[in-house]
């Protein structure tokens, strides 16, 4: 499209401050030119004090955000041309059930893919890599996360996902405010008491907002995530977003999803677009972005099995198929949606492109969340919708972190897990969790762990099991790791190039460093890696054979300068939603600061009006 191509990323704020890529803490690509036969340790501990900036640096669309020039990249270790690479001496967790896993073993990497696992590789030609005291494993895949608010991080740690303004949560601070621009009368929902005309984003806010989204999972060790913004509120923002995600070297998939449609303004809107059209939504993206299937961004849809549009006789789902996109819906409390789903034939049998996002409440009768198979308390427990989702091979995204702390309902473990689904894992939005894959007390994977046991633990004792339920088998770190792996390569589609480290699969791999301080020694290898590691034992990470994060820093970018521009980025939009309005004043919220409006930086954002029933807590040390 000429329109995209006029676009320039990033704008404004551009060179200002940066400092030189050594100071900044990244780890420049030319730190890996190999400088002789002593391999690649030598070569970037001999470069690491030379990272003089380029003269061509500010050049491109990328501006000072990257540490080195496309030139820099040229024949250097990982840089996806046919250059072999050898992770020697690691733990290897390969989690293919006919490969098996190695006590220790070498992993040799051709251009983009794996070519071989075994101990003692020797293959003179190739770069090696020490990895003795690591383990060597696919990297994560996680399958939800709305990365346009990634600027918003940590806006409302207290909210809930429902609650209108003047109480501050997920839909009145986060969409209405920071997203749509706009909050409604409740009154009269059709009118609006504060309403700015547009969004507060401007497609360049969105760009580094999913930018710095995928470098930030990618120092996580994820490598593979689903963007499920909902912010396409024109055309140039969901090229931005795209263009974000291709900017990052991750692999993603982005699903497309509506935005806040301001057409009767004037303001152009295309989502979701139409059969056999591909000048507009979803025809016009697949054919600008995604007409190859090798390449590391893919197309998803976030369109249900309904009507695709007003009008249309044709479902969302069908519209995705049309143009080759995987399915990724929100379900939070709606098995009805999945019954409905199944009855209408124009959805197909087969919904094994489809993943559902929270799947919670979908039980047939109230029943607690304890329960699990056909044993239910205070009633037998039985779910259509559960039924349906098993037998048309559908997946699943658990977003647990989110679903406990903002009130979607219990995370549905136990019942994917009783109808032999293994569910993926996703980190839904920053503005209430981080989406880091293993730290904290209640991460994705550890928290996976601890909620199934919890439950099923209790479960264990009599006076909290008054309806003498059966304990269910407890989940085993290994399968948290699967459902960190495996299950989102699954639900992603990409289960023939990633989540498992096999010999002819690209090279999504990371190195995670268990010889330190807080691990060491390994007694299990997945105990370790669901019990005691964090994102600061992520060594190295490659993506399709890529080296993207080296030695715990990212490779050719200038963090400083992508932090200098996400917190441009939030000033611009706190400007615009302090700016002049269309309609109205943006009234006083419960806990923020006003006049100008700001969220709460030191208290609490959401703790007034969160609960009127309940007391608030008198507590003493
Ligand atoms: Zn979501």
């Amino acid at each position: 499209m000429s329109e995209n191509q006029r676009r320039v990323y990033p704008l404004a704020g551009d060179g200002e401050g940066a400092p030189a890529s050594s100071e900044s803490g990244v780890i420049r690509r030319r730190d890996f030119i190999r400088t002789g036969a002593s391999g690649l340790a030598g070569a970037a501990l001999a470069a690491a004090g030379c990272s003089r900036t380029s003269e061509n640096q500010n050049a491109g669309p990328l501006g000072n955000l990257r540490s080195a020039t496309p030139a820099e990249l040229q024949g250097l270790v990982g840089d996806g041309r046919r250059r072999r690479i050898v992770l020697r001496g690691g733990v290897v967790l390969t989690l293919d059930a006919r490969l098996g896993d190695f006590e220790k073993a070498d992993v040799l990497i051709d251009g983009k893919t794996i070519a071989e696992i075994a101990p003692n590789i020797s293959a003179s030609d190739a770069e090696i890599v020490d990895c003795s005291g690591t383990i060597v494993m696919p990297g994560f895949v996680t399958t939800h996360h709305h990365m346009y608010e990634t600027l918003q991080r940590s806006m409302i740690p207290d909210g809930l996902l429902q609650g209108a303004w003047p109480q501050e949560s997920y839909n009145s601070v986060v969409q209405n405010i920071w997203t749509a621009g706009r909050i409604a009368d409740p009154q009269n929902p059709s009118s609006f008491v504060w309403d700015l005309g547009r969004s507060p984003y401007d497609p360049e806010d969105c760009y580094i907002s999913e930018l710095v989204a995928c470098l930030s999972e990618i120092s996580e060790g994820i490598t593979t995530g689903v963007d499920t913004s909902q912010s396409s509120h024109t055309p140039e923002h969901t090229d931005a977003m795209i263009k974000g995600l291709m900017d990052s070297g991750r692999r993603m998939v982005y699903a497309y999803t509506g935005g806040i449609d301001r057409s009767a303004q004037g303001i152009p809107y295309e989502f979701p677009g139409a059969m056999n059209d591909t000048s507009k939504g979803i025809g016009r993206i697949a054919k600008t972005y995604f007409s190859s299937k090798d390449q590391l961004v893919t197309l998803g849809f976030g369109g249900g099995p309904g009507v695709a549009a007003p009008g249309s006789d044709y479902t969302g789902w069908q519209l995705a198929r049309a143009f080759g996109g995987s399915l990724h819906n929100h379900n939070v409390g709606g098995a009805a949606v999945v019954i409905n789903a199944a009855a209408d034939p124009r959805n197909g049998s087969d919904w094994s492109d489809v993943t559902f996002i929270h799947c919670t409440r979908w039980q047939d009768q109230p029943i607690a969340q304890i329960s699990y198979g056909s044993h239910g308390y205070p009633k037998e427990n039985r779910s259509k919708a559960w039924e349906i989702w098993r037998d048309r091979g559908a997946h699943v995204s658990i977003a647990n972190l989110i679903e406990m702390q903002m009130r979607h309902g219990m995370p549905p473990f136990q019942e994917a897990l009783d109808h032999g689904i293994l569910p993926s894992l996703s980190p839904d939005v920053d503005t209430n969790m981080t989406t880091d894959p293993f730290s904290l007390m209640l991460s994705l994977m550890r928290g996976a762990f601890c909620l199934q046991r919890a439950l099923a633990n209790d479960l264990a004792f009599p006076e909290s099991n008054p309806g003498g339920l059966p304990v269910p088998q407890l989940l085993t770190s290994r399968q948290v790791i699967e459902m960190a792996t495996i299950a989102g390569a699954a639900s992603t589609r990409l289960l023939d190039k990633i989540g498992t480290l096999v010999p002819g699969k690209e090279a999504d791999i990371i190195v995670l460093d268990a010889r330190s301080i807080n691990t060491w020694p390994i007694n299990n290898v997945p105990g370790t890696i669901v019990t005691m590691l964090n994102p600061r034992h992520v060594r190295d990470v490659l993506i399709a054979g890529k080296v993207v994060f080296w030695k715990g820093k990212l490779v050719g970018w200038n963090v400083d300068a992508l932090l200098g521009q996400i917190e441009q980025a939030r000033d611009r939009l706190l400007a615009r939603i302090n700016g002049p309005a269309k309609a109205g004043s943006l009234p006083a919220g419960n806990n923020s600061m006003t006049n100008p409006y700001r969220a709460n930086f030191l208290g609490s954002c959401c703790e007034k009006g969160q609960n009127t029933s309940a007391p608030a807590y008198v507590l003493r040390p």
